[in-house]
This record gives structure tokens, C-alpha cells and sequence, in this order.
């Protein structure tokens, strides 16, 4: 098993699960053409959860994630966020957006614009943020992913972690009350990866609603208060870290983790 996370000491005291419903899902369905990639998804997560899916390539993980900011569209079934169903009416699209934030594995940041620009794009251009108050704010996410000294250098002058501490950052810029991360540390070196994990335990320590897409299981285990595994598009079990590791239900899980562990 991974131990990037062994060093760490993890303060969960600001970690506390609200009765707040943040997403609901329900009977949610997807097809990518005759493609039946997510298959009866329910899934209810309130707010100040930190929920890992983990699961086998192909599983539909990111699909799921993808689908709860509408970068996929679902056929069938309901998705809520914060109260605002995703349909094809554009302003509910534009609220979700507004608050869920997305880190991708690659992390897409401008390689023309500094990093202080591909910050304050965003809340410039489409928050009508002034520019000076922009980037006061970067300049505050930029000393939380503890990079302040990049602001005006290019992405291509940073390394992996930092580019991605970056992209963090970035979506942090908007002020959302949900981060999704789609293996926000598979594209990095291993010496890299413990530098992006710290960035996102410090946000579940700050009691972010998060949604991880990670084959770290050291992360689940420190951070996550529940683990949902994938399979072929659905839902197979899910559970706290320590039963989901310790002990799995189902033949597939116990499958996966035989080959991950
Ligand atoms: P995971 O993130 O668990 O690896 P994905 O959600 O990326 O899984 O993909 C689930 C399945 O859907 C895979 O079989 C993949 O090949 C397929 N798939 C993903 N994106 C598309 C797409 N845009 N069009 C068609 N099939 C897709
Ligand atoms: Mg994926």
C-alpha cells in the first residue's frame, strides 16, 4: 500500500458531516451512444464529506464525477446540487458550475499566460471580478497550495506539483463549496504526489465537500469518511475507509483490492 501518507498527522476536527445535502443523485442512468457506462447510480453526499471512488479503469468513475457538473449529460434519472437539478436549462448548468470545482489528472492550465493570469481569468471574465481584487484572491489561494513565489512565472517553468497545486488554486479562485478531483496525482512523479495530497488534506481539513477519483488509498484511509467502489458502471459497495479495507463484501471488491493493495 501506498505510504505517502504515513508522515502526516491528519486533523479531522473541522471534518464533520452536516446534514446538509450537498449532491443527490437518483436512479441516475448514462449511455455513451449503445454504451450503457453508468447504470442505476444513487448516491447521496452531504455536505463536509470527503468521498473517494476508487474502482478498476473503465468503471465509469469519471463519467460520474464528470456528470455531477454536467460535463457529461445523463439520460435518465435525477442529479441535485445544492439544491439546483441539472437539466439542460443553462442557468442551472452555470450555478452548479459556479459552485463545483473540477482537477483533472492533466491540469489544462494556460501554458501563455502566467500563473497569476490563469487564475484570475476566470473570476475576471466571468465573474466581473476587478482585476486588482482577482488578484488578491489568487495571490491568497497561491499562499495556501504554498507556491506564492510562482505567481509570475509561466506554467511551463513549474513542475508537475506545482502545476497542479496551481489548478487547485484556480478552482479554488471561484469559491466553491464542492471540489471534484479526477486523479488529481496519477500524471505525476511519486515525489510530487505527496505535495498535491497535503494541498487537498489541508482542504478536508477546512471542512470542503470533496469527491476524489484516486488510487491513493493512504489519502482514503487518512481523509476519506467513505469509500465507494466501481464496477462496470455501477455502484458496487461503499463504506467507511476502515470496513471498506478491512473488511470488503464483495468478491469483485475484494478482487480489487487484492490487486491495488
Ligand atoms: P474510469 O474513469 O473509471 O476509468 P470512464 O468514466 O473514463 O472510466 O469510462 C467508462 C467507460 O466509458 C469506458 O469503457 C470508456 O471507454 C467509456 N467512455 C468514456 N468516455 C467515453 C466517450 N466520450 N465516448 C464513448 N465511450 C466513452
Ligand atoms: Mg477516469
Amino acid at each position: 500500500m501506498s505510504d505517502t501518507m504515513a508522515a502526516r498527522e491528519v486533523d479531522r476536527s473541522h471534518m464533520q458531516v452536516s446534514d446538509e445535502i450537498a449532491i443527490d443523485i437518483n436512479g441516475m442512468n448514462k449511455w455513451y451512444g449503445t454504451f450503457h457506462v453508468l447504470r442505476d447510480i444513487n448516491l447521496t453526499v452531504n455536505r463536509g464529506e470527503r468521498i473517494v471512488v476508487a474502482g478498476p479503469s473503465g468503471s465509469g468513475k469519471s463519467t460520474l464525477i464528470r456528470c455531477i457538473n454536467r460535463l457529461e449529460v445523463h439520460q435518465a434519472g435525477k442529479i441535485v446540487v445544492d439544491g439546483t437539478e441539472l437539466t439542460s436549462d443553462l442557468k442551472n448548468i452555470d450555478k452548479v458550475r459556479s459552485e463545483v470545482g473540477m482537477v483533472f489528472q492533466h491540469f489544462n492550465l494556460f501554458p501563455h499566460l502566467t500563473i497569476l493570469e490563469n487564475l484570475t481569468l476566470a473570476p475576471i471574465w466571468v465573474r466581473k471580478t476587478p482585476k486588482k481584487e482577482a488578484e488578491e484572491v489568487a495571490m491568497h489561494y497561491l499562499h495556501k497550495v504554498k507556491i506564492p513565489e510562482q505567481a509570475l512565472k509561466y506554467p511551463g517553468q513549474l513542475s508537475g506539483g506545482q502545476q497542479q497545486r496551481v489548478a487547485i488554486a484556480r478552482s479554488l479562485c471561484m469559491k466553491p463549496r464542492i471540489m471534484l478531483f479526477d486523479e488529481p496525482t496519477s500524471a505525476l512523479d511519486p515525489e510530487m504526489i505527496k505535495e498535491v495530497l497535503d494541498t487537498m488534506i489541508e482542504l478536508a481539513e477546512e471542512g470542503m465537500t470533496m469527491i476524489c477519483v484516486t488510487h491513493e488509498m493512504g489519502f482514503a484511509q487518512a481523509v476519506a469518511n467513505r469509500v465507494i467502489f466501481m464496477d462496470q458502471g455501477q455502484i458496487v459497495e461503499q463504506n467507511n475507509p476502515h470496513d471498506f479495507f478491512n473488511n470488503p463484501k464483495s468478491e469483485r471488491t475484494k478482487l480489487f483490492l487484492s490487486q491495488i493493495l
